[in-house]
């Protein structure tokens, strides 16, 4: 079967990686959560002093970015990709509310973007890659084979994500993570940069109210369509 590029776009926490990933399983395709490479830097960013609070010194990040080396590593149990901050897996500690709370303002700086834009793309050279982001059908792989654009509403996302956190043990607050689902949202569509847009070829997922495995069923007709193509 022919391999192609899949960009999955869409909101924050309407289950974009979770179907990457099972994607990518099922296809033996490369994934790769581009989220998780924003929240590495902005890790990197909050562990340096480079936040005052909520203000962002934008200067000093841009002169410490050569420091920051982002890249995967396969985990041999899960078999899934784990994100690394200059050698050192973070997977888990990009998923704290601490780094979702600062990331949209550090995924806003264009040397930011173009620095993680480029390392994506190399990524995809030779296609058979299942990327999910913000930005992957509308700039970094604008000739993507297969574009989904994922949405659900904010409120059957931020239980998905209390869930999540709760899961975990995290002490979390229902409405903090309303609250956090709603400013991403916004900035991520209202930057100048990449902004959250569905690309004019995208296939919308609205997810509200569907399962896992009738989204998996509906991702695969997709991928046949888009190989035939
Ligand atoms: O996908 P996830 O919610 O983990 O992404 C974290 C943040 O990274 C998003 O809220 C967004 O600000 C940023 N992001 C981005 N472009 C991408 C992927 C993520 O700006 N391609």
């Amino acid at each position: 079967m022919k391999k192609i590029i899949i960009a999955i776009d869409g909101h924050s926490s309407c289950g974009k990686s979770t179907m990457a990933k099972a994607l990518a399983r099922q296809l033996g395709y490369i994934y790769v959560d581009t989220g998780a490479m924003y929240r590495t830097v902005t890790l990197f960013a909050l562990r340096n002093g480079i936040f005052k609070g909520d203000s962002l010194d934008a200067a000093r990040l841009e002169e410490m970015m050569p420091q920051v080396n982002v890249s995967f590593r396969l985990n041999p149990e899960t078999n899934l990709p784990e994100a690394c901050l200059n050698g050192e897996c973070v997977e888990s500690e990009i998923r704290t509310m601490e780094v979702s709370s600062h990331v949209s303002p550090v995924a806003a700086l264009p040397f930011v973007r173009e620095a993680m834009t480029l390392q994506q793309q190399r990524m995809g050279l030779e296609k058979g890659i299942v990327m999910d982001g913000r930005d992957i059908g509308t700039v970094v792989f604008p000739q993507a084979e297969l574009k989904i654009f994922v949405t659900a509403s904010a409120e059957v996302r931020a239980k998905r994500r209390f869930d999540e956190l709760k899961a975990k043990g995290d002490d979390v607050n229902f409405d903090e993570i309303l609250r956090n689902v709603q400013e991403r949202d916004y900035i991520d569509s209202h930057r100048e940069v990449a902004p959250l847009r569905q690309a004019d070829d995208a296939v919308v997922l609205d997810n509200s109210f569907m399962t896992i495995p009738e989204q998996n069923e509906w991702l695969l007709q997709q991928v046949e369509k888009a190989v035939a193509d």
